[in-house]
């Protein structure tokens, strides 16, 4: 572990949700970042990652459990010969093909054992309101209540899991990264995994539409820049 011991461990992706997290809890509390090589199809949110601890000065590993991409195909984030799909592909699913299985369970324990080990008290994921409605389980309020109950039966070390933006809008989430100065051109969220983000993927309409929704320019470039309504939205540049 670093020379000044962490209070809490922020598990970090380089993603729009982790870093709005990564900056807010830097401000409370001497942090530490975990960020995952899970055999993602590619490795732009990392070096994103890695990026922002670096102009934070907050300590981080990057741990490598490349490993589960050999045992968690079934998802199109971890099998590359799989189709990424368009918002429109996935409406109405239950769980989309890019959901990897049972990751943030596999993410919350790994971390909690190094805040366990280092003395820290809380461990912070980026799980949001979107994301249960999109089918990830893991990212919902009974999934947390019901990971905290378990870490709670430790009788030494008392660690809590907790999820800040779990019941946040996407809107909300970047106007709370917006009054911590998070630089958003230096996140990535596009699926794909390209320099230029591909602006119709779910994760990128779902960034968008919470820029949208927010009133604010997304400062990330997209392949369907010229199309995207900041206009009829009002919108001003960060
Ligand atoms: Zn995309």
């Amino acid at each position: 572990m670093d020379v000044k011991k962490p209070k809490s461990i922020v598990i970090y992706s380089g993603g729009l949700d982790s870093t709005c997290l990564l900056y807010k809890i830097n401000k409370e509390s001497d942090t530490m970042a975990l960020i995952f090589n899970y055999g993602q199809r590619h490795s732009i949110e990392i070096e994103r990652a890695i990026d922002n601890c670096i102009k934070l000065n907050i300590p981080h590993k990057v741990l490598d459990i490349s490993f589960f991409k050999d045992i968690a195909s079934s998802s199109a984030l971890l099998d590359y010969n799989k189709e990424i799909p368009n918002i429109r592909d996935i409406a109405g699913h239950a769980q989309p093909p890019t959901y990897a299985p049972n990751r943030n369970m596999m993410f919350l324990s790994i971390a909690t054992a190094a805040a366990e080990s280092a003395g820290a008290d809380k461990v912070y994921y980026g799980a949001a309101e979107v994301d249960t409605h999109s089918g990830h389980w893991d990212c919902s309020l009974d999934f947390l209540k019901n990971i905290n109950q378990t870490i709670s039966l430790n009788r030494e070390h008392h660690i809590e899991i907790v999820a800040p933006y779990i019941t946040f809008s996407k809107a909300d989430i970047i106007k709370d990264g917006i009054a911590n100065g998070v630089d958003f051109k230096n996140t990535h969220t596009c699926y794909k995994g390209e320099e230029i983000s591909c602006g119709t993927c779910s994760s990128c309409a779902s960034r968008l539409q919470g820029f949208l929704e927010a009133g604010y320019i997304d400062p990330k470039e997209y392949v369907i820049s010229d199309k995207i309504p900041w206009k009829n939205y009002n919108c001003q540049a960060l």
